[in-house]
């Protein structure tokens, strides 16, 4: 399949190297096909659509499982919503998010466009990792 080849895919792809996974005709054609829109949010139930529609045969549950090395190494990022649904986010870069119930999308919000002016201590013997906030919205 011609795919073309944008920054977000090289740099991807870049990552998927300087990490310890196998770089495998699987996992590039996920990487391909994930960054080729540049940043975007999706669940792994969409994109195992996307990936049949492209005629490959990836199997859910190694979706979920390539999904979810790429989140431990850093090439992509999820975003917990507190219903129990999780989105994948291509931009790995700290930020916060729109999440519209009634579309069930979010969407990026720059991590200077939101002041955290008051924190509650951290507990004891625990550091802040991030804060990533997510406002939900509604049409
Ligand atoms: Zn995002």
């Amino acid at each position: 399949m011609d795919m073309k080849i944008n920054s977000h895919i090289t740099r991807a792809l870049n990552n998927l190297k300087k990490s310890p996974l196998k770089v495998t005709k699987q996992r590039t054609t996920l990487i391909e096909i994930l960054f080729k829109n540049g940043d975007h949010h999706f669940t792994a139930e969409e994109v195992y659509k996307e990936v049949n529609k492209n005629k490959y045969e990836i199997s859910l549950a190694t979706i979920y499982n390539c999904l979810n090395q790429f989140t431990k190494h850093e090439i992509l990022k999820s975003v917990r919503l507190s219903s129990d649904k999780v989105y994948f986010d291509t931009n790995t870069a700290g930020h916060h998010h729109f999440f519209c119930k009634s579309t069930e999308k979010l969407s990026d919000i720059k991590f200077s466009d939101v002041k955290i002016s008051n924190l509650p201590k951290i507990p004891k013997g625990k550091k802040l990792e991030s804060i990533e906030i997510v406002v939900n919205i509604t049409d």
